[in-house]
């Protein structure tokens, strides 16, 4: 269990208290507490007119009917969320995740880490997050069109260019957000593009932003092996998922020489001795939309697949979580530092477990946690607003050469911050801090908000 400064438990009991059953929110207030006994040490001014209490309370919380047909022409009920955490920095900013497991406590905790995220990408964007429990796998292309456009007949009234923009996360890709534009595009009679991103290259999307989060992981990753004097080339690599993080996240470590030899998805993993073929995982699951099984049946001899069982049971030297939260445990944590792992970057939000991310610290592990590592994806989305605001659209490398100094950026301000804190190369406590404090001077200066 995280430790808590004694100044802060009762903000933290507040939280448990009226957010009761929500436990991943709980986790992630949590983790960012713990961080800040240091912060308010030394600047007791912080704990002034209840300005944590206010970032731990989200702005405005929406949930919502969705009712839609499906293809056998039965009606079917889910429930939509959008959570608008904070809008100090600018308008509300996060992906949309459909999963059957969504609830509110998730996408609270989800809007809770993208304000910081948001923040430390040094863009002008708030945070926020939304989602649905709508389920879309074996669901017709014509089922989720119909889904994705009942949605957005709620949503559109919440968002806008200038108040709230809304993105892709597990379960929405460029086909979802291509869906819910129109509809926003027919409801609002505007050609608002920057009203979404992740959009399609078409129609006023951003190169590279299907790219971003993955490469923006590596680089980051990169980046704090290069303060060990190391780097990815010849390394074995562990990437979990195989959804838009975790593809694009083996691109860029197979680029920098490393060799990524399994990946997985909700049913099992497979590995691969002689290196995941990325070009066949991208059938798999951006053509076919298959499982992952397939990849060892296809492959024929080399791969295998296990059903269940744990991704972080095969060796490496860098893990990359990069599918969804809590999937690596404090057990998992353990067998991979008995196996010798130096580095482990978060692609996904929260993978790693509160124990997990505590046994990787004590074993001396270099640890990039995700509202850090993975922020490449929200910066290039606020590099598409900035091209659809100004009616203009950069070339890959342009977009790419931006993300690669943010995320440096990035990196840097973690890993300066936890330095000037007395805890150096502590990454958590770097990106918790430096998030933290530009969101509350900006709270500050906005007057009682
Ligand atoms: P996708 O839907 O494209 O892929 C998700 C992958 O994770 C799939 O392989 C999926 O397997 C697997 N997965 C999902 N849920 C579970 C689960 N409960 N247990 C095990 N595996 C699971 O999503 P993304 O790649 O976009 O997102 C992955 C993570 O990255 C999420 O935590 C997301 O919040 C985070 N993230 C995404 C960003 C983006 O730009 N897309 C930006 C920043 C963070 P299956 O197909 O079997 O469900």
């Amino acid at each position: 269990m995280t430790q808590i400064d004694e100044k802060l438990e009762p903000i933290l009991t507040e939280v448990l208290r009226r957010n009761a059953g929500e436990v991943e929110f709980h986790q992630a207030v949590c983790e960012v507490l713990g961080s800040l006994g240091r912060v308010v040490a030394k600047h007791p001014d912080y704990l002034d007119d209840a300005l944590i209490e206010r970032i731990c309370e989200p702005e405005r919380q929406i949930i919502f009917r969705v009712p839609w047909v499906d293809d056998k022409g039965h009606v079917q009920i889910n429930r939509g969320f959008r959570v608008q955490f904070n809008s100090a920095l600018g308008p509300y900013k996060g992906g949309i995740r459909f999963h059957p497991s969504v609830n509110l406590g998730i996408i609270k905790f989800l809007g809770f880490e993208q304000t910081f995220k948001n923040a430390l990408t040094g863009m002008p964007i708030g945070g926020g997050k939304g989602g649905s429990d709508f389920n879309p796998r074996g669901r017709s292309d014509g089922e989720i069109m119909r889904f994705c456009q009942s949605f957005m007949t709620e949503l559109h009234r919440h968002i806008g260019e200038y108040t709230d923009v809304p993105a892709g996360d597990i379960g929405v890709g460029g086909r979802e957000i291509g869906y819910m534009f129109g509809q926003y595009k027919r409801l609002t009679n505007r050609y608002e593009a920057g009203v979404l991103t992740g959009k399609g290259l078409v129609y006023g999307g951003s190169r590279a932003r299907k790219e971003a989060t993955g490469y923006g992981a590596v680089y980051f990753v990169e980046r704090m092996l290069a303060t060990k004097g190391t780097d990815f080339a010849g390394k074995r690599v562990v990437v979990s998922g195989s959804g838009n993080v975790a593809i694009y996240t083996m691109e860029k470590i197979l680029s920098f020489g490393g060799i990524v030899v399994a990946c997985s998805d909700s049913s099992g993993y497979v590995v691969d001795e002689s290196g995941i073929d990325l070009d066949l995982v991208k059938e798999i699951k951006e053509v076919r939309r298959e499982r992952i099984s397939e990849y060892a049946r296809l492959k024929g001899t080399g791969a295998h697949y296990i059903e269940g069982g744990s991704i972080w049971d095969v060796a490496c030297d860098v893990a990359m979580p990069s599918a969804t939260q809590n999937e690596l445990t404090g057990k998992d944590a353990r067998t991979l530092v008995k196996n010798g792992v130096i580095a482990v970057g978060e692609g996904a939000n929260m993978p790693s477990t509160p124990d997990a991310v505590h046994i990787f610290q004590e074993a001396g592990v270099l640890f990039a946690p995700g509202k850090a590592a993975n922020a490449g994806g929200v910066a290039t989305s606020a590099l598409e607003m900035q091209q659809n605001a100004s009616r203009d659209s950069w070339t890959f490398e342009q977009t790419e050469e931006r993300l690669a100094m943010i995320m440096r950026s990035i990196h840097d301000i973690c890993a300066e911050t936890a330095e000037e804190y007395g805890a150096t190369g502590d990454y958590v406590l770097g990106a918790n801090i430096a998030g933290f404090v530009r969101v509350a001077e900006a709270m500050r200066a906005l007057g009682l908000i």
